[in-house]
């Protein structure tokens, strides 16, 4: 694939550097059956070294997943290799899931049909809890 020119996907971009393998392992792209090319350490103005994460499929992608990881990174649509829509990420208030509790005793641990739900209880330390049992999300 040429990284260069997308016509139908996604490619997210302003990853803090070293977050782009973080993001591709939670986000499930490499369970995926399409091209997808991470680049790291790309050099940029603003932040010194950024990831990027390019998926050459038009798919659904889980922007509270991303926000959560990376809080600074944008998310650019593409369709016929034009921008239509570039998106700006912020911590979710709610995390449903994509995270899973560390507590073994929790209910969400013992009770598998129950959503795992992480709340940001902190956004400044970007700290979220379990819904359930209040433990801290690793
Ligand atoms: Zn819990």
């Amino acid at each position: 694939m040429n990284i260069d020119s997308i016509r139908n996907g996604v490619v997210i971009d302003h990853i803090s550097a070293g977050r782009g393998m973080k993001l591709y392992e939670l986000l499930g792209l490499d369970e995926l059956d399409v091209s997808v090319a991470i680049i790291k350490n790309v050099v940029s103005r603003k932040m010194g070294k950024k990831d990027i994460i390019k998926i050459d499929a038009e798919l659904p992608v889980n922007f509270d997943l991303i926000g959560y990881v990376d809080p600074g990174a944008t998310v650019n649509i593409i369709k016929d290799g034009e921008l239509v829509e570039k998106l700006d990420l912020d911590m979710p208030e709610l995390l449903r899931g994509v995270i899973k509790c560390k507590n073994p005793r929790c209910i969400s641990s013992t009770e598998q049909e129950l959503e795992q739900v992480f709340r940001l209880t902190d956004r400044k330390n970007k700290v979220y809890r379990c819904i359930y049992c209040e433990t801290k999300a690793p």
